[in-house]
């Protein structure tokens, strides 16, 4: 399946919930707000939706979040699956320790789509090697670093001030502002990450 390039606020509209896919407007200017109507629909969705539409709604809500096609996705949830932890854990784990969704959590990007963009151009450095794959999982003790080029990036600069005001980094990293870095001092809890999902919904869905 390829990757959706349409444009996000249907995605949203599609779920009924915000899924911050485009960093401040998320906060300042959503869509939602005005059309929170199913796109193509005039009107809310009406019925009661079945079990089976619950957790497949739950699993799409964040699959759109984390922006990953079906395959991929599916392929993390069979190995969180087979992990000795909590499966539900282990999903969300695997994926806020994504590259590009620690960018996100560091407040270089205010998005995971500008996140992205900042590791497939070059601009990300783990433990002083630059890295391209946003998907490459980050591990405890590694030192995520923007490339000190992007130090007067405006992108940048608005993107730290949205972290301070909006989205607080999370304890789990260490933030060095001198060097535009980020350590992961720990494995962040189920709380601590950033999709606001029913996770169990989702293992349900896949263990059909
Ligand atoms: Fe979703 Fe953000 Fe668009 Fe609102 S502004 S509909 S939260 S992507």
């Amino acid at each position: 399946m390829a990757r959706y390039t349409g444009a996000v606020c249907r995605l949203c509209r599609r779920e009924q919930v915000k899924l911050f896919l485009k960093g401040e407007k998320c906060y300042t200017k959503c869509v939602l707000d005005n059309r929170p109507t199913p796109p193509g629909s005039a009107k809310p969705q009406r019925g009661k939706p079945s079990e089976f539409q619950i957790r497949l709604r739950e699993k799409q809500k964040l699959r759109r979040m984390i922006g990953m096609t079906e395959r991929p996705f599916s392929r993390i949830m069979a190995k969180a699956s087979k992990s000795s932890g909590n499966a539900a854990v282990v999903l969300m784990q695997t994926l806020e320790l994504r590259l590009d969704n620690i960018v996100r959590r560091a407040g270089f990007a205010t998005s995971l789509s500008t996140a992205r963009q900042f590791v497939q151009h070059g601009h990300v450095k783990v433990d002083g090697k630059t890295l391209d794959i946003p998907s490459y999982a980050v591990k405890v003790g590694q030192v995520v670093a923007l490339s000190p080029k992007l130090k007067e990036n405006v992108g940048l600069k608005l993107a730290q001030e949205f972290c301070e005001k909006k989205a607080p980094r999370p304890s789990y990293l260490e933030y060095d502002a001198s060097k535009l870095s980020v350590k992961l001092v720990r494995e962040p809890s189920r709380d601590e990450t950033a999709f606001t999902v029913n996770d169990q919904l989702i293992v349900e869905y896949y263990s059909r």
